[in-house]
């Protein structure tokens, strides 16, 4: 009975801050002129249980995004039982170490941390092993991670290495669909000069590569200022299901 109360406590509440959610996306896409179909959203499950991604398949939302591959595998399947029937899209954000590769080719709709020459090579014999043993039928999505700050302790490849690795991961199209550019803006700053820069980064790879249009950028604390500089995707977590605490980033 009082499972059953704190369940609903628990939809209601995130029924809430997903409604907010959708009406600061809406009203940042109308100050920018900008419909709001242009601009996806990725709900951040990380550090939250599958029971909340479930409630949030429930209210409509499909792509989902976590961190760490370990607790990545076991919530995909979590919520593959607990609500077999979603049509639900999981995409890796985190950096990703290689050995972990194989993992996410079984269950990631779409990699956004991809940010090495090294990387990509791995994923590339990773989903092609997943689609030979049928682990999955479709190439995966990739996003190419940029580096807005030089500090490479928080990922992303070098804007000068960014032209070669996404012509490495264009020539793999049977396995990987380079999809845009992703970032994260750097810490402690205002967040516009960054999302700024990364609107031009990806210009200059649509020269090359007309089809990597997504700009994934703007999370819950600076979505509004990334949908004023061209985002097409902004990866919530904190806005949608509360705060993670510090030892979980
Ligand atoms: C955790 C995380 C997010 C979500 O951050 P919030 O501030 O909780 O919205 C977005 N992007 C990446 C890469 C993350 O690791």
């Amino acid at each position: 009975m009082d499972g059953e109360v704190n369940d609903q406590q628990r939809h209601d509440e995130i029924a809430a801050a997903l409604r907010a959610v959708t009406e600061r996306v809406a009203a940042a896409c109308r100050r920018a002129g900008r419909s709001p179909d242009e601009v996806r959203m990725i709900a951040v499950t990380k550090t939250f249980p599958a029971s909340d991604a479930a409630v949030l398949a429930d209210l409509g939302v499909r792509d989902f995004g976590e961190n760490r591959v370990q607790e990545a595998a076991a919530k995909v399947e979590e919520v593959a039982r607990l609500r077999p029937e979603a049509d639900v899209r999981w995409h890796m954000l985190g950096r990703l170490q290689r050995n972990k590769a194989r993992s996410v080719a079984r269950w990631a709709a779409e990699v956004q941390s991809v940010d090495s020459l090294r990387l990509a090579d791995t994923l590339t014999k990773a989903v092609r092993a997943a689609l030979d043993s049928g682990e999955r039928d479709r190439p995966l999505d990739v996003l190419v991670q940029v580096s807005l700050d030089d500090d490479p302790s928080r990922g992303g490849c070098p804007v000068d290495d960014l032209s070669e690795l996404a012509d490495t991961i264009a020539r793999q199209s049977d396995l990987l669909h380079l999809r845009g550019v992703m970032a994260v803006a750097p810490l402690g700053v205002d967040p516009a000069p960054a999302f700024d820069r990364l609107a031009s980064i990806s210009e200059m790879l649509r020269k090359d590569h007309p089809g990597a249009t997504e700009i994934s950028a703007g999370m819950s604390g600076d979505l509004d200022q990334a949908i004023a500089y061209g985002s097409t995707c902004v990866r919530v977590g904190t806005a949608l299901l509360g705060g993670r605490g510090l030892a979980s980033p």
